[in-house]
């Protein structure tokens, strides 16, 4: 019988992240996925990173993930979304080229000497007693482990729906996985069901770009990963269309025939991602909705047109699609759908990702409720080490958005498709996607998830950090000086530092070389990091002071079991809350709705002595 530290089971995007690291932390993995194209598969949009997304994907490659530099391999338009706005709200996003993204990750997967991949179906689970102890496959081999992590994206239970037409499927032209799904229900593992959707593809050939509005990429290329620099492929640019008046009156007409609105669906999707027909129906003033076509890769005659996910009936999508403008006699390749799944309501997880109630089962990625590859991603990587390793690694909403989303989902659960945004992270003046790498990496390095290369090049980027901003920090100007500058600063007769000058909006590096030709040379890198660094400075202090404190309050567990309903002192509705919610810390308890501080004190108590009887 084969034997295993680690199983992973799906080669998506937190299949193969977890697997990654599992393997990187030397465990002997076995992947188990459906087929050989699943590894790497972008099933909806051939993008990577964006608002949120991208400091995901930033904090991924801070602990040596694949991600930032699968996207960096395969990006062909580079765009930093936000640009002119702060560092802490921008994200950056590209395009990929689909197959070159799967073929990078098919490469980097195989490059692990302990990781090997099995393509079939795994309908069970094996568990005794308290744990999983390995998996069955569809051809009723077992194999042994001993930790299993779940990543089976929208298959379990998946079904497609394109207008009344329903057929089982993952993803179009994949089978689903519902022997495993009725093996986790029979496991007791509370399951709800979520839907998400996806557009037609169009034909680029039948495509009348010469009218279109085009996007170009950035000139000046942001990476995904902190080990690129440039972009390896040519970059191209995008179309721009809008649906228009015409349109809506098609969607408007055949709304009861769609999915969504016939009644076909139960599970609910993300709001934050609307379908086009729901976009005509919520947003009902509104008589255009912006269109970008994509290229699906440099080879590729295939357009994914981003904004108009459907789940209409396909002579609906033909008649829409071609009211709108440069897509007058546009080919449909592939019908948009949407696909309805089940997923675990991931309030029954750890912050470690394993299920409460299974020692050694992990679940990463939309299984629990989320949606995206970036999202997927990185739940994959902390499962990826949990399962590894003896010791908890906990990320916390302090030190990234990966600590901001497993504490959401573990605290809040899921009851739509749940995607990052900036906004759902308190802290976000400290997490910024520029400094992932100085919030993450060294950890990393800790816990042995960062490798050799990763970690020299992070060593030598943080020396030159450290000395220009010693030296920024070590040189201070009066009013005087400043002069030089004619700028209005520095006239209350304080002396400043460099560092504290580059804090002001108005004031670049090249400034203050001006003021001071004794400046050291620091490469182009360094000179951004550090602006942004000072920039930001003033407010980490008073955000750090905050974040130790929600610190201090995640490092008091509180035991899932409590029988909240025993405790003296605590309000009828607080009772059931926290036997609802069951949360980890007191700091996930601070966030129930009603919460007292008289309840936490008495909390805190019993986490002390819980503690202290062992
Ligand atoms: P997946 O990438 O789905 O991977 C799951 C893997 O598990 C598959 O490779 C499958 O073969 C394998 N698997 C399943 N069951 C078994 C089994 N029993 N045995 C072995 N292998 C198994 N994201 C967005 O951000 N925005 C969107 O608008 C969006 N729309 C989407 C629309 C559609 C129609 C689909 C399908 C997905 C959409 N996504 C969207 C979601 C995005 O594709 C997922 O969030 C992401 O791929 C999830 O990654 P994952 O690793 O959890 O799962």
């Amino acid at each position: 019988m084969k034997q295993s530290d680690v199983i992973v089971i799906g080669g998506g995007h937190a299949g193969t992240e977890a697997a990654a690291a599992a393997a990187r932390l030397g465990r002997r993995v076995i992947l188990i996925t459906m087929s050989k194209n699943d590894i790497g598969t972008m099933s909806c949009n051939p993008a990577i990173g964006g608002l949120g997304k991208g400091h995901l994907v930033r904090e991924i490659d801070a602990l040596d993930g694949l991600m930032g530099r699968l996207a960096d391999a395969a990006g062909i338009q580079f765009r930093l979304l936000n640009r002119r706005k702060g560092a802490a709200v921008q994200g950056p996003r590209t395009q990929a080229d689909r197959s070159k993204y799967r073929n990078a990750a098919m490469s980097a997967i195989q490059s692990y000497q302990n990781l090997e991949i099995i393509y079939g179906e795994v309908t069970e689970l094996i568990v005794r007693g308290p744990r999983v102890s390995g998996v069955r496959l569809a051809t009723g081999e077992e194999i042994v482990s001993k930790a299993v992590i779940l990543t089976t994206g929208t298959f379990l239970n998946g079904t497609i729906h394109i207008g009344d037409v329903q057929k089982p499927a993952g993803r179009y032209g994949d089978k689903n996985s519902s022997r495993l799904a009725a093996f986790i229900h029979h496991l007791g593992v509370p399951l709800g069901r979520l839907k998400t959707g996806t557009p037609p593809r169009l034909s680029g050939r039948t495509i009348d770009w010469d009218i279109l509005q085009r996007q170009a990429a950035d000139d000046s290329p942001e990476m995904l990963s902190f080990l690129s620099d440039r972009p390896a492929l040519p970059q191209i640019s995008c179309g721009i269309t809008h649906t228009n008046l015409t349109t809506h009156g098609i969607i408007q007409k055949n709304i009861s025939r769609s999915a969504m609105y016939g009644g076909h669906i139960e599970g609910r999707g993300p709001r934050y991602c609307p379908s086009i027909e729901d976009k005509i129906h919520r947003f009902s003033d509104k008589d255009s909705h912006q269109i970008f076509l994509e290229p699906e890769g440099l080879e590729s005659d295939v357009i994914y047109p981003n904004g108009i996910s459907t789940s209409l009936p396909v002579d609906v999508q033909v008649n829409y699609v071609q009211s709108i403008i440069g897509l007058e006699s546009a080919k449909i390749l592939q019908p948009g759908y949407a696909v309805e799944y089940d997923y675990v309501d991931p309030r029954n997880l750890l912050p470690t990702l394993q299920l409460a109630e299974v020692e050694g089962l992990y679940l990463a990625g939309q299984i629990n409720g989320t949606t995206g590859y970036e999202e997927a991603g990185a739940q994959g990587l902390v499962a990826g080490v949990n399962a590894s390793l003896e010791e908890p690694v906990i990320f916390s909403r302090t030190d990234s958005y990966i600590g901001v989303m497993i504490d959401d989902l573990t605290t809040r659960g899921a009851t739509e498709p749940y995607r990052m945004f900036t906004s759902r992270a308190e802290y976000r003046l400290s997490l910024r996607a520029d400094n992932a790498d100085q919030r993450l990496t060294a950890m990393g390095r800790n816990v042995g998830l960062v490798q050799d290369m990763r970690w020299r090049s992070y060593l030598e980027k943080m020396n030159e950090l450290n000395a220009a901003e010693n030296w920024l920090r070590s040189e201070k100007y009066s009013g005087n000086a400043l002069q030089v500058l004619d700028r209005p600063i520095g006239r209350d007769g304080r002396k400043r530092s460099a560092y504290e000058l580059l804090s002001e909006k108005n004031i670049e590096i090249s400034d203050i070389k001006a003021l001071d030709n004794t400046m050291p040379a620091w490469s182009e890198a360094v000179q951004k990091q550090v602006k942004i660094n000072a920039t930001y400075a003033q407010y980490e202090e008073r955000q750090r002071r905050e974040a130790e404190a929600l610190k201090k309050d995640e490092g008091v567990l509180l035991d899932r079991n409590t029988k909240y309903s025993d405790i003296p002192g605590l309000s009828g509705e607080l009772r059931e809350k926290l036997s609802l919610r069951r949360p980890n810390t007191i700091a996930a308890a601070a966030r129930i709705e009603g919460m007292t501080p008289a309840a936490l004190s008495l909390l805190v108590a019993l986490s002390r002595k819980k503690s202290s009887n062992g």
